[in-house]
């Protein structure tokens, strides 16, 4: 699984070289599609219950699985990128946002808090530890920053399959939930708002947005739960 979190960590290693204002989301999708492929694997999302891109790119209040497109992104966007890859017969899964230019104060800080809490929940990680005690610990960290918990989407167990049991919420009770073993494998991805932790899902199935049109940031990787604590498989090189 390591093969392909570091073929998945690299392509958003691509993703963050390649982004800039004035290019459309389907060429920073090329991008991702070109880097998983030339390295051997097969991108996970494309394709995945018909979507049709090898990365969700959402900008600014597009919460996750923008569908890469003609939309061109701007000079103080926030970009999230979520790639999958497929190696070997195991998928890697890692999110990150991407501030294109010059971004708000605001923006910044919403980001912060998401990339931290993703961060303070990974140092959480070893056997014994429970699901619940990891949602509770992001949930307080942004809402203590004034930030919504996306409640409708949350993560998930990976391994043969993209989306595997158990589910990995972003908010819960410590002490409840699923008790962490060594050699479980999920993907932890805060999904947090600026406003309202509301979300909408558009017309074509797949865009999901905040309801109150506020920004929103996402972070995510691969965690593998080993003896004594964890790994990050999707961490780059
Ligand atoms: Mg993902
Ligand atoms: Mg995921």
């Amino acid at each position: 699984m390591r093969k392909a979190g570091l073929i998945t960590g690299g392509a958003l290693v691509a993703a963050g070289e390649a982004i800039h204002a004035g290019m459309t989301t389907k060429e920073l999708d090329t991008v991702v599609r070109k880097y998983i492929t030339s390295h051997g694997a097969k991108p996970s999302f494309l394709g995945y219950g018909g979507f049709p891109g090898s990365a969700c790119i959402s900008i600014n209040d597009v919460v996750i699985h923008g569908i890469p497109g003609p939309q061109v992104i701007k000079d103080g966007d926030i970009v999230s990128v979520d790639v999958g890859a497929y190696i070997g017969g195991f998928h890697g899964d890692s999110c990150k946002t991407f501030a294109v230019g010059e971004v708000s104060e605001e923006a910044k800080a919403l980001m912060k808090s998401t990339e931290e809490s993703l961060y303070l929940a990974i140092s959480m990680v070893k056997p014994g530890v429970r699901l619940g005690d990891l949602g509770a610990a992001i949930q307080k960290y942004n809402e203590d920053n004034g930030y919504g918990v996306v409640r409708e989407f949350v993560g998930h167990g990976v391994g043969r399959d993209l989306h595997e049991d158990p589910e990995v919420p972003n908010f819960g009770k410590a002490g409840h939930g699923v008790r962490l073993q060594a050699g479980m494998v999920i993907a932890i991805e805060p999904m947090i708002t600026e406003g309202s932790p509301k979300v909408k899902v558009m017309g074509d199935g797949w865009t999901t947005k905040t309801a109150d049109g506020k920004l929103s940031a996402h972070f995510e990787h691969t965690i593998a739960v080993t003896e004594t604590g964890c790994m990050i498989l999707t961490k780059p090189d």
